[in-house]
């Protein structure tokens, strides 16, 4: 809000002095004085700003808000403080920056206004902050600015991140939340800031160290691998964070993705093809694959209540993909897991394709389950499945399933793209590349 020209705001201060103040205690033309200049203030009306100044307001001053209010509201009906009862006080820089007066800013910073931590914090605010109110704050006080990072991050603005990253510190420095930057914001949610990805990447380019870690031991891949955001799990990784990297319960980025209910799978694809290890066995038994068997199974059992329907080719993509990129389990917790499944009737047939999956991973898979345990719906509709699966490891598999797992234990993370450039038909491609689900030859 602008109030007219500089004449009738001339003419208001001539009045007010003249006539107001002569009449009134000298507490009341205090009270009255300081009305106007918070009013001049929030006009941003640098001009009589400037004038006030020369007689004798001061760029620090106090304005108590209670009492400015009583004020504002006899002169001034249409012009609030915002949530007073924040603030007690606020000083006149505060005020400026709060009501985005930038030229009034600039004039108090000029004439000697302070800068402190609550100062900063108010010009980062993230809805309606003003990146030269934030510029004029930095140039007036480089060293003040360098304390508060995670302000910076939460304001989510990329201008004002690079503004303080230019400032050339405390890029890895844990923060007063013990956050370290990148994890912060990594974690930011992204409905609330979609320049997620633009701010991390800002800090990659300014030198962020990607494999810094989090007391857990783990770096900012790993959140960013929970929240399955690609953009973010591909900048951290193109900047060299290593994939392989494990936590202090020796799980990787991936063994965690899992115990996300939305895992996305060029998320995955994303870690898979950046490891060189992609088996290794966590604190708790669990290879990623162990993990992925856990998601699927969660998300079987829930998918009726509270998890979203997924597509039912993401998740037998998904395994498939697994699979085929060398990544095996623990025989024992993979049989007990396809028990629990055959026990309960499932109308779903990708669980019965992911558990052929599964199995074909083994060479020689022994089934756990026996005819008489398997539920009667289930086997009225499946019965070929059951009879299939539970004759299996009966006798030795064929030669060629032979092959197909020395194949992939032998290239792992390569298998599928090897078996690609093979020249060889696509029937035997297919076959190795696991397409026919239920062929258990
Ligand atoms: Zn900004």
């Amino acid at each position: 809000m602008y109030l007219g020209d500089d004449d009738d705001d001339e003419c208001d201060i001539q009045n007010m002095e003249s006539c107001c103040y002569d009449n009134m205690s000298s507490s009341q033309a205090e009270q009255s004085f300081k009305g106007h200049c918070y009013k001049m203030l929030i006009l941003d009306n640098e001009r009589e700003i400037q004038k006030l100044l020369w007689r004798g307001f001061n760029a620090n001053m106090k304005f108590e808000i209670d009492q400015v209010f009583e004020v504002l509201l006899e002169d001034l009906d249409s012009i609030h403080a915002d949530d007073p009862d924040i603030y007690d006080s606020l000083s006149a820089l505060q005020v400026a920056i709060k009501n985005g007066s930038e030229r009034c800013v600039d004039l108090l910073l000029g004439n000697g206004a302070e800068i402190n931590a609550e100062v900063i914090s108010m010009a980062l605010s993230k809805d309606g902050h003003s990146c030269r109110v934030v510029k004029l704050l930095a140039e007036y006080s480089v060293t003040k600015l360098k304390t508060e990072m995670i302000t910076v991050i939460n304001c989510g603005c990329v201008t004002c991140l690079k503004l303080f990253l230019q400032q050339g510190t405390f890029i890895n420095r844990e923060s007063e939340v013990n956050s370290l930057p990148l994890h912060a914001v990594v974690e930011l949610p992204s409905l609330t800031y979609p320049a997620v990805a633009e701010m991390l990447k800002t800090f990659c380019e300014y030198g962020a160290d990607v494999n810094k870690e989090n007391e857990a031991g783990e770096t900012a891949l790993f959140p960013a691998a929970i929240i399955s955001d690609t953009d973010c799990v591909k900048l951290l990784l193109k900047f060299g964070s290593s994939a392989d990297k494990v936590n202090r319960s020796n799980q990787t980025a991936l063994h965690q993705l899992f115990a996300n209910r939305h895992c996305l799978m060029d998320c995955i694809e994303e870690l898979i093809l950046n490891m060189t290890n992609v088996n290794i066995v966590d604190d708790y038994g669990f290879t990623p694959l162990g993990h992925a068997i856990g998601y699927l199974y969660n998300f079987w059992e829930q998918e009726h209540y509270t998890y979203p329907m997924l597509c039912r080719i993401n998740l037998v993509a998904m395994f498939q993909f697994l699979i085929n990129h060398g990544l095996q389990a623990d025989i024992n917790q993979i049989s007990y897991d396809i028990r629990s499944f055959c026990y309960r009737h499932t109308r779903r047939q990708y669980v019965k394709e992911i558990i052929c999956l599964i199995i074909n991973s083994f060479r020689n898979w022994q089934c756990p389950i026996e005819m008489e345990y398997i539920c009667k719906e289930s086997l009225e509709k499946d019965y070929q499945f059951y009879a299939d699966i539970i004759s299996l490891g009966l006798s030795p598999r064929s030669l060629q399933h032979q092959c197909r797992c020395s194949l992939r234990n032998h290239l792992v993370v390569r298998y599928a793209s090897v078996v690609s450039d093979l020249q060889i038909t696509s029937q035997i491609k297919n076959y190795l590349l696991l397409e026919d689900l239920c062929d258990f030859s």
